[in-house]
């Protein structure tokens, strides 16, 4: 065990052997700063600090369970179980779970994701009586989700975002304000968090009990962030609360990767940390051990164009490698031809497995030529992070189901299911339903008992209401009574409502969507299994939480396909960058936005995004870019720019080929062929 840190190079060593204090570990993509991390959290317990008193945020799911199953490799502890690991999304989840009253919460409470907010959002400019179209109900949420993200509360709206001098935007703010102090209210009423509620109401909790605050201060001896660079001020916060005291913190990131500026992520953070803490220890790490050195010259050539760097060196003793292949197709249909040709060949001649190769592109959207090109070439695939599992239509149509489940009062759970179920009752009579039910101080439900009252609603309406209410609502009360374990209940719900039926031979393809349901029961029948002691309402957290998680048919060996951003922190012997060209990669609203002065450095995200990309590569990296694509409805072929970054990477470097000459690697100047376009 004394050997543990032998794992490390001297520089990583130092990083984790300091375990007092706080501590930067700043160093370029590679050079082991999620190992050096992860090796220190095992000295720690080596050492004889109890995993529960070890604070670790990682970046996403899948890194904490890297780094959970990695630790328990090393040190094997008993209580490794009790390790704070994970996402700051379900560390501060954990905080709330246990201090619901003190949020005005209680049990059941779940979470809106994105699409829940915005459909609060829609009802409240609805009943307010204002106009989508100067209130667009995505646009308000952006701002109320800005708002929370940096603690802005609602009396705080017009003074933080309304200009001084400019009467429109106040009166602007005013309604904003009103619409968010609503949706504040409504989100109580309904006994669920938002996202950003989960960092937000964490630092309002501590701030405002003290005695809580010391609590998980006294319990948090030793804090440790992954990927700093990308965290944003709210989280920022939420750290620098829990660590004090003592400040022991250890942090590790790379300023060259922050490449979630868009979400409020702020890489400011990570170069200021030696300012927040003087006392810091700041350990640079040096040494790649993940890529060739033709791939970490090129990535660090192109880095180095940005003006806001700390200054990294980078070296390796890695061979140069093969070169770079930058190969231009005539249209991205012979480019992702071209993919997959390749990805054939490295198997079937370079001993590559499928699982080696990872596709990364800028927008999912711009991998559809690819994902229909991959079955023709026989390689299975996998999409990480598109539309997930979960995102399907009939899951979250039955997840409403299981939301009432275990929270009565979600009641957008509850109108969402009567938009599905009863035919007949539109927008209007709902909204006149909830009025009545308002104002005569009764349950919505109470009503659906005799709907005739309210005004507008005949005979035959009703009795669709009242036979959805007997059906679907009394159903739910039942079961919710029932001791079952959680996934008997939902199959009892499911064939009690009649899903089938009602919902999937009303949908297109009900077949295939019978399958997926049938998979999602499955699911939640492993998850019971191993999780002993958990149920339903840990089930439709932990799926909220995990964005990263699918659910895969078969374990077969897959190319994965994702975007760059999702790429984070991974790395892949075989990667191809698709769809290098000027307003794809950089995006057209980076250089839009650059444009019109809004943000300087739009240009530099990219910049960094595309060095993400790069550098998941290990030992092959192929970018690729189409001369031409079809735009607009006429089918006419619009030329492209290949992307700037592709003149920035280092010629010496790179193999070009342009696809339809037959030869393959050229060798020709990059330069001199992209000028011939
Ligand atoms: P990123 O910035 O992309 O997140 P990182 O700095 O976190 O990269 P790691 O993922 O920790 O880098 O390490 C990159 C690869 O190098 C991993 O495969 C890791 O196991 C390996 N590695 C790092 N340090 C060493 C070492 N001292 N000895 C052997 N392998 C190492
Ligand atoms: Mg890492």
């Amino acid at each position: 065990m004394s050997h543990l840190l032998n794992d490390l190079n001297p520089k990583q060593k130092i990083a984790a052997e300091t375990l007092e204090g706080a501590v930067l570990v700043l160093a370029g993509a590679g050079s082991g700063k999620t190992r050096t991390l992860t090796y220190r959290t095992a000295n720690l317990i080596n050492k004889g600090v109890s995993p529960s008193n070890i604070l670790t945020v990682t970046f996403t799911n899948r890194a904490a369970d890297d780094m959970k199953a990695k630790i328990d490799d090393l040190v094997g502890s008993e209580t490794i179980e009790e390790m704070n690991l994970g996402t700051f999304h379900s560390i501060c989840l954990k905080i709330l779970r246990e201090n619901l009253a003190e949020v005005n919460r209680s049990e059941g409470c779940l979470i809106y994701d994105t699409n829940d907010s915005i459909a609060i959002v829609e009802d409240i400019i609805f009943e307010f009586g204002l106009e989508e179209t100067e209130y667009a109900p995505k646009m308000i949420f952006n701002i109320i989700s800005k708002a929370k993200m940096e603690l802005v509360i609602p009396s705080e709206l017009i003074e933080e975002y309304a200009q001084k001098d400019n009467q429109g935007s106040q009166h602007f703010y005013q309604i904003i304000s009103r619409i968010y102090s609503e949706y504040e209210r409504v989100l109580e009423n309904n006994n669920c968090f938002d996202f950003n509620d989960l960092i937000k109401k964490t630092i309002e909790l501590l701030e405002d009990n003290l005695e809580i605050l010391a609590k998980y201060q006294n319990q948090f001896q030793y804090i440790q962030v992954d990927e700093y660079q990308d965290v944003n001020h709210s989280q920022y916060q939420l750290v620098s609360l829990l660590a004090r005291p003592q400040n022991n913190i250890f942090v590790v990131g790379d300023d060259w990767q922050g490449i979630y500026g868009f979400r409020g992520a702020d890489i400011s953070n990570i170069l200021e940390f030696e300012h927040d803490y003087p006392e810091a220890r700041t350990v640079k790490l040096e040494r790649n051990y993940r890529s060739s050195n033709n791939i970490i010259t090129a990535s660090n050539q192109l880095i180095n164009n940005n003006s806001q760097n700390k200054v990294k060196e980078a070296w390796t003793e890695a061979d140069d490698g093969a070169p770079i292949f930058v190969a231009r197709a005539e249209n991205p249909l012979v480019e992702a031809k071209y993919v997959c040709k390749r990805i054939n060949h490295l198997v079937d001649f370079y001993n590559y497995k499928l699982s080696d190769v990872a596709i990364l592109c800028r927008s999912h959207f711009q991998s559809m030529q690819l994902q229909n090109q991959l079955p023709k070439f026989r390689i299975p695939h996998q999409l990480v992070g598109g539309v997930s599992f979960f995102d399907r239509q009939e899951i979250r149509y039955f997840v409403n189901y299981l939301k009432l489940l275990v929270n009565p009062n979600d009641r957008l759970a509850l109108k969402r299911l009567f938009r599905i179920e009863v035919h007949g009752v539109g927008e209007i009579l709902l909204s006149e339903i909830n009025k009545y039910a308002r104002e005569h101080n009764l349950k919505i439900t109470d009503v659906f008992e005799s709907p005739t009252r309210v005004k507008g609603i005949g005979n035959n309406k009703a009795a669709n209401i009242i036979e959805f209410q007997r059906r679907v609502i009394d159903s739910i009360y039942d079961l919710r009574e029932e001791k079952l374990p959680m996934q008997k209940k939902a199959l009892e719900l499911y064939q009690r409502v009649n899903f089938d039926q009602n919902v999937l031979a009303e949908l297109d393809n009900p077949e295939e969507r019978k399958k997926y349901m049938d998979m999602f029961l499955e699911d939640m029948a492993d998850f019971q299994k191993n999780n002993p002691g958990r149920g339903l309402y840990d089930y439709l957290l932990i799926n909220k939480l995990i964005t990263d998680k699918d659910i895969t048919e078969d374990t077969q060996e897959k190319v994965k396909v994702m975007t760059a951003h999702s790429a984070k922190g991974l790395e892949f012997p075989v990667v191809f960058i698709i769809g290098a060209e000027e307003e794809v990669f950089p995006h057209l609203k980076s250089l839009e936005e650059k444009a019109a002065g809004l943000n300087p450095y739009a240009v530099e995200e990219e910049r960094r995004l595309f060095y993400v990309a790069m550098t998941r590569a290990e030992k092959l990296l192929f970018i690729s870019f189409s001369n031409r694509r079809v735009s607009g409805d006429q089918g006419q072929y619009k030329q492209i720019v290949p992307s700037r970054f592709l003149y920035e990477l280092p010629e010496q470097r790179l193999d070009f080929t342009s696809v339809e000459s037959k030869k393959g690697g050229s060798g020709i100047q990059m330069r001199k062929n992209v000028e011939v376009i």
